[in-house]
């Protein structure tokens, strides 16, 4: 089941910046991985990857538009920490 998801090391945001981020570019990544019936109708852009968190060292998932990947940042929904994936 793993192996279906990109898995990518997250890079800390220290929490100072994260503050003056854009809540709009936030992703909220969660401790279930989303469904195949999730990405199903969905484009071909949208993608489900597993970060790992480096703050709680936790695996956390989400699915992320190809788009959003340049633009968009990470909210641990285990820990509460912020961090970018790319
Ligand atoms: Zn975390």
């Amino acid at each position: 089941m793993a192996e279906e998801f990109s898995f990518i090391k997250g890079t800390k945001i220290a929490p100072a910046e994260a503050k003056k981020l854009n809540r709009d570019n936030m992703i909220v990544a969660t401790m279930s991985p989303p469904g195949p019936r999730e990405v199903e109708g969905q484009s071909q852009w949208w993608q489900r990857y597993a970060f790992l968190c480096p703050w709680c060292v936790h695996v956390e998932y989400a699915l992320v538009h190809e788009e959003q990947r340049h633009t968009h940042w990470f909210f641990c929904g285990h820990c509460g920490g912020a961090f970018r994936a790319w």
